[in-house]
């Protein structure tokens, strides 16, 4: 990924708008195994990689490489993963004045088996995510005050994120929440809610509707417009992401790319939208950048190293299509 590194120099520009993020930072810990091991079974052989993770950090770099200035709120241990993962946050240009090292407990890490055939299995110890407070949320009340989007996700306490959404909403600052992973949210939260940005299945946990193409996720992003929420972004994997406010509703449709891994495809696409949000874009064309930018992480491993750099999302956008390997 040399490409990346050269790329994000771009993003210097002083007219970036600001961006607030408040969410988990993990560090994934796979092991490439040939089957998954069983119960009380050994396996020897597999292969050891490390890679920064969590849908908060995740979503944060990538609005960081789309052009966002981009503040986090965070906790991470006292360990060398914290460590690590605050200064990658610093190399993609991300404030971390608001990522505080917790105390009494370790980062969080991800344990991930992923066998041959692509089956996985996972364990999250959330760690420090789990004391995100907010408190923390509170002291960063003068980055709200600045901020154009909010972006948050459900890795860290419900309270937490109930805190970020309504200092955002009193702000005027517009409220991406991204409901991963699926539980139910309360309609007093939905309501304050300007985009809601279910995947198929989170958007069935919070509606009871299966979404297996255009009609029934028209009906999913109804029920949840019905329940207040702002505008309903439901992403559809490939197909793109089905868009639904008071005043329109249609399918965008995805770029075209040979998929190599779609860890963190969602993630991706929930920075990329609020940096095109946050720059007064159309939500229709919003969605567009967001599905570009996506498509290209799909054709990389890993989360935080596919996220794309500004101008690999204008390239796609340009020739719609993703032109060979990033750089
Ligand atoms: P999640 O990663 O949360 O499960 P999706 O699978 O819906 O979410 O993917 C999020 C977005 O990523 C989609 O809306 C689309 O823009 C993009 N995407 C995902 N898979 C592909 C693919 N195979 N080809 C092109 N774009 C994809």
């Amino acid at each position: 990924m040399t490409g990346d590194s050269t790329d994000r120099s771009q993003l210097t520009n002083p007219m970036k708008p600001k961006i607030i993020v408040v969410g988990s930072s993990n560090t994934d810990m796979i092991l490439r195994v040939e089957h998954i091991p069983q119960p009380g079974e050994t396996i020897l052989g597999g292969r050891f990689v490390t890679a920064a993770g969590g849908k908060g950090a995740n979503q944060a770099v990538a609005a960081a490489r789309a052009g966002g200035d981009v503040t986090f709120v965070a906790r991470v241990g006292q360990d060398g993963f914290g460590t690590e993962a605050i200064a990658g946050f610093q190399r993609d240009g991300i404030s971390v004045e608001h990522v505080r090292c917790d105390r009494t407990e370790a980062s969080g890490v991800a344990l991930i088996f992923v066998s041959c055939d692509g089956e996985n299995s996972i364990g999250v110890a959330s760690g420090a995510n789990a004391r995100l407070s907010p408190a923390d949320v509170k002291r960063a009340t003068a980055v709200f005050r600045q901020a154009r989007v909010l972006v948050t996700q459900l890795e860290t306490p419900l309270e937490t994120v109930e805190a970020a959404v309504e200092l955002a909403a009193r702000r005027g600052v517009r409220v991406i929440l991204n409901p991963a992973p699926a539980k139910p949210l309360p309609d007093a939260l939905l309501r304050r809610v300007s985009i809601l940005t279910p995947n198929e299945t989170e958007a069935e946990l919070l509606t009871g509707v299966q979404v297996k193409g255009d009609e029934s996720a028209a009906e999913a992003a109804r029920r949840l417009l019905a329940r207040g929420v702002g505008t309903v972004i439901l992403t559809l994997g490939a197909r793109g992401a089905w868009v639904a406010s008071s005043g329109a509703a249609g399918r965008i449709p995805g770029f075209a790319v040979k998929p190599v891994d779609t860890t963190a495809a969602g993630d991706v696409f929930n920075g990329a939208l609020a940096v095109a949000l946050a720059e007064d874009v159309s939500l229709f064309d919003a969605v567009r950048f967001a599905n570009a930018a996506a498509a290209v992480s799909v054709t990389r491993l890993g989360a935080q190293p596919s996220a794309p750099t500004r101008r690999e999302i204008e390239r796609v956008l340009r020739t719609g299509g993703v032109a060979g390997k990033a750089g």
